[in-house]
């Protein structure tokens, strides 16, 4: 790899607590940069991601940014969660201070090709299930991005034979779009309403996830869901191949479902899977990401046998959708990842049973309609918290008419509307934490959610 960082002063602006931030200050301070890392947090907060770069040279400027780094530096390294009019970000073009981000640098230095997920909702599903199906392949496969993990500092391992997977956000393919670079191999696995507070609105969050396939040349492939609307308008802006998959329809090419076969169809030839009823992940949606995930493995070289092994036991991911426990009959499901009105319809239509539902939280200004008609028509209670409670309350309320079900409660606290569903509970039912809203106002995040809920459920 050819070191174009040596002894330069760069700033890495946002370190961050999910990898991203981490992954680049080490790889630029290890490839011998004078690295300064800024960002508005404090040691405090930051301290499990500044722990993880003990003994490296940097210079830390916590708290808050300083003018100079931005205006005596020869690159500033960007974190995706910066906001984009940023007064820092401005100085540092006004001074022509060359910007970039974590992901542009792992794309313009990634010798081998790129599997790359993005989505709406269930990318992290999508990309672990590729990656699974891979590893049962010879082929040596590296997963990261966005999923959490920055694949950096694995640069001088990795060959040009071997696979990189990775999960990309709206703000990294925003980014990407300056590098004019996309993945070997796209998938995207859906486009709803999301992150409406950060992109200004929804015809900019659909071109920052285009990115994923607008630099994509003749040899590439765009794996993409054929039952969401929007996606089908993009073939005419695909310049490589183009595979569809539905959980709904049998396709020409592509991935589709046949009675128990997941058929992957690509030049005319057909691969025929015997695996749909013994695929663990359950739900509609979960079907979808297994067949975006195999149609890409499969492009990827991965064969039947080893598509049909990792579908039929992989169990999921932690919060999504994720079984706890049973306890007199009452079936418990954490899905604290579900932080958009789309995922928490999702995980709603995927149970046959009765499901009283835990929801609520920070408002992102998504829209709850669709979500209020799927409560009242899926659900046979709804326990309400945080900001959006009262929002989502009256939609439901104006959605369910003169039916009894569903009831709708409002609690203050997370452990009130746990008990409240507990006491609602019969045999046979499901008490389904997913909230469709972020966790901010009363959580460090989704996980801590979860793992809260899951504690409650393992304490009764
Ligand atoms: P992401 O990484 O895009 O947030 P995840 O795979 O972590 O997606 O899943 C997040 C939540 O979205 C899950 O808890 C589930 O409820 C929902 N979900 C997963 N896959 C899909 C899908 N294909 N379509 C709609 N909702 C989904």
């Amino acid at each position: 790899m050819q070191c174009e960082f040596k002894n330069k002063k760069i700033t890495v602006m946002g370190l961050g607590l999910f990898g991203g931030g981490v992954g680049v200050a080490q790889f630029l301070a290890k490839q011998g940069a004078h690295v300064t890392v800024t960002d508005l947090r404090n040691a405090t907060e930051l301290s499990s991601s500044i722990k993880q770069l003990e003994g490296l040279p940097i210079s830390y400027k916590l708290g808050g940014h300083h003018e100079e780094d931005f205006t005596n530096a020869d690159m500033v390294v960007v974190n995706p969660a910066v906001p984009k009019d940023s007064k820092f970000i401005q100085i540092a073009r006004n001074n022509r201070i060359p910007l970039d981000t974590e992901m542009n640098i792992f794309f313009k230095l990634c010798p081998a090709p790129i599997i790359g997920i993005t989505g709406s909702n269930g990318k992290s599903t999508t990309t672990t299930l590729i990656g699974k199906i891979l590893e049962e392949t010879p082929r040596k496969t590296w997963m990261g991005g966005n999923i959490g993990k920055s694949l950096l500092g694995c640069l001088n391992e990795m060959k040009p034979a071997d696979i990189v997977v990775l999960e990309l956000s709206s703000f990294q393919l925003e980014e990407l779009n300056h590098t004019k670079k996309s993945p070997h191999i796209s998938i995207v696995t859906n486009i709803s309403p999301n992150h409406l507070d950060r992109h200004a609105n929804m015809d900019e969050y659909i071109q920052a996830k285009k990115a994923i396939i607008l630099h994509q040349s003749f040899g590439d492939y765009a794996v993409l869901n054929y039952d969401d609307p929007e996606l089908r308008k993009w073939e005419k802006d695909c310049k490589g191949h183009v595979l569809w998959y539905s959980a709904r329809q049998m396709l020409a090419n592509g991935a589709f479902i046949k009675s128990n076969d997941l058929i992957i169809s690509v030049n005319g030839q057909n691969t025929a899977i015997p695996c749909v009823s013994s695929i663990k992940i359950p739900g509609m949606h979960n079907l979808q990401n297994v067949l975006a995930a195999s149609c890409a493995a499969y492009l990827a070289d991965a064969r039947r046998e080893h598509i049909e092994k990792a579908v039929t036991t992989f169990t999921g991911l932690e919060h999504r959708l994720e079984f706890v426990r049973e306890v007199n009959g009452v079936k418990y499901y954490n899905d604290s990842k579900a932080t958009t009105p789309e995922s928490s319809i999702a995980a709603i239509t995927a149970f046959q049973a009765q499901v009283i539902l835990i929801a609520g939280g920070y408002d992102k200004g998504s829209s709850f309609m669709a979500f209020a008609d799927a409560c009242a028509g899926n659900t046979k209670a709804v326990v309400l918290i945080g900001k959006t409670a009262e929002k989502i309350k009256e939609l439901i309320l104006e959605k369910k008419g003169t039916k009894e079900t569903p009831s709708i409660f409002i609690q203050k606290t997370f452990e009130e509307a746990f008990q409240q569903a507990n006491a609602l509970a019969k045999t046979g039912d499901v008490v389904l934490l997913s909230p469709a809203c972020a966790s901010y106002d009363m959580f460090i995040n989704y996980e801590h959610r979860g793992r809260q809920f899951k504690d409650m459920v393992k304490a009764l």
